[in-house]
């Protein structure tokens, strides 16, 4: 995959792509990362890529051209997928990871200050993506959030094949607790099942508590994940017990 992110800002991407699962993906040839600096393709002689908005008001808007410039250099033949981060966008979650680990090229515009000209959008852009329902100061770290959680979706990017499919949200469902050595720490003991050895209890424990952890901390899921008659015989038999214990939170 060729990840393309056009910035104002380029040293915000020193540092975060050079260590851990995302450096080795680039090691591994499983994506490469270019950094592109839009100021590089600002037209006038004093480089200006911002300019007042038309219709007055504060701040300032990107301009135009200098990101088309960009675009139409990383996407010549307009095939990319071309990414504007934006608050007003499609809310990023696992789904859509998934959907662009599918893509061989990215590109990522981050927008500064009161966003990008209009334009922009209506004739270059394929997707708007916001990383949450807040307003951050540009779309740099939106564009690491992006690159973290699909470079590590790529098939090789990760050392137990499949680790990825297990996930919180990739099953529809918030992942079960995780433990390891020591076996007590501070008292407590890791459930004993996890040391039995016996790999269908373990499995079918592991789905409980899934299930159990997605329906006290974010039942919303349960109405779109795809549920099997198993999770439903478990489900039920986790309310049955919350209720015998008078376990508020799943009321
Ligand atoms: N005036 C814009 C608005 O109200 O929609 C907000 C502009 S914001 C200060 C500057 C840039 O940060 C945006 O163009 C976008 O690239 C980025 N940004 C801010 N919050 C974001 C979010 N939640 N998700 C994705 N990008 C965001």
């Amino acid at each position: 995959m060729q990840v393309d992110i056009l910035t104002l800002f380029p040293d915000m991407f020193k540092g975060p792509f050079e260590s851990g699962i995302v450096k080795r993906a680039q090691e591994r040839s499983l994506i490469k990362i270019r950094i592109i600096n839009i100021r590089d393709f600002s037209v006038d002689k004093h480089r200006t890529v911002d300019d007042y908005p038309f219709g007055g008001g504060g701040g300032m808007v990107m301009k135009a051209a200098p990101i088309a410039g960009a675009v139409r250099f990383t996407d010549p033949a307009g095939q990319a997928r071309v990414i504007l981060t934006c608050p007003q966008g499609r809310v990023f979650d696992q789904k859509l990871a998934w959907e662009l680990a599918q893509e061989h090229h990215l590109v990522i515009v981050c927008g500064r200050y009161e966003g990008v000209d209009e334009r922009i959008r209506e004739t270059l852009i394929t997707d708007e993506i916001s990383i949450g329902n807040f307003v951050l100061t540009g779309g740099e770290i939106p564009a690491l959030v992006l690159v973290d959680a699909v470079a590590r979706l790529l098939p090789g990017a990760l050392g137990a094949a499949g680790a990825a499919a297990n996930d919180s949200f990739s099953t529809g469902l918030l992942e079960h607790p995780q433990y390891t050595r020591p076996e007590v720490w501070e008292g407590r003991r890791v459930p004993p099942v996890l040391l039995s050895g016996d790999h269908e209890a373990i499995r079918l424990w592991r789905r409980r508590e899934s299930l159990a952890r997605t329906l006290k901390r974010r039942p919303d899921l349960l109405a779109t994940a795809e549920l099997c008659s198993e999770d439903l015989r478990l489900l039920a038999e986790i309310q049955r017990e919350a209720e015998r214990d008078g376990d508020q939170l799943f009321h």
